[in-house]
């Protein structure tokens, strides 16, 4: 099967599990959005949840984050992973959304990748989540499911979205980024398992992924 059926193939069976994939961290606008996303890195959705409201009662727009001190963001946020980083990040992303954006949240991906903080991915996830851009945010778990799939090369991340922009039609790039991490959270878990009791990977895996997982790698 070569990689455009097998994207397809997949695409029906994501779209059968998850017809309408929920945004999984809460927000109200762009900026509660961007906010939720930088908070992510390295921390489950589950614990930027339970953060966000006490944070977002302080500081629910650019205007008010700027003028928190990072020491009080820290102490909203101590508990999510990398909390002293991410409190700066935040504190300077909110001036600089102020000085360059009139305080509000850019839909152009150039601009939030500038901003403090904000790498490729969580600009891509504000772009498809919040302004309805076409853009296919790549994580680790993206990355490394792509590649068992066989539909990347799996050599980086960049590869990777490109490799699924190819496949995947545009108007299906919002919910698909979401589909394939609910898979990989419900169905994922594993270091090593059978593959031919799941549902993609009997059939999709490459047989090199289908060695490596047998090894446990
Ligand atoms: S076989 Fe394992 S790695 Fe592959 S999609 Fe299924 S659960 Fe995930």
């Amino acid at each position: 099967m070569n990689r455009q059926d097998k994207a397809d193939r997949i695409g029906r069976i994501l779209d059968e599990l998850y017809p309408q994939p929920p945004i999984p961290l809460d927000h109200q606008d762009p900026f509660t959005l961007l906010v939720s996303v930088m908070l992510s890195a390295q921390t489950t959705d589950k614990k930027v949840n339970e953060v966000t409201p006490a944070l977002f009662a302080k500081a629910p727009n650019p205007q008010m984050m700027a003028e928190l001190s990072v020491d009080e963001i820290l102490s909203l946020i101590r508990t999510v992973g990398l909390a002293p980083t991410k409190a700066k990040n935040l504190q300077a992303m909110a001036v600089l959304l102020l000085e360059r954006h009139g305080g509000e949240v850019p839909a152009d991906i150039d601009a939030l990748e500038a901003l403090p903080g904000v790498g490729h991915k969580t600009a891509s996830v504000v772009m498809c989540q919040a302004f309805h851009q076409p853009a296919f945010p790549v994580d680790t778990h993206i990355h490394r499911l792509a590649a068992r799939w066989g539909l990347s090369d799996g050599k980086n991340v960049a590869k990777t979205e490109a490799d699924l922009k190819k496949v995947f039609p545009e108007d299906t790039w919002i919910r698909r980024h979401l589909q394939i991490i609910y898979f990989g959270r419900e169905h994922c878990p594993a270091r090593s398992h059978d593959l031919s009791s799941c549902r993609i990977c009997s059939w999709a895996a490459t047989r090199k992924r289908i060695v490596e997982e047998s090894r446990g790698r």
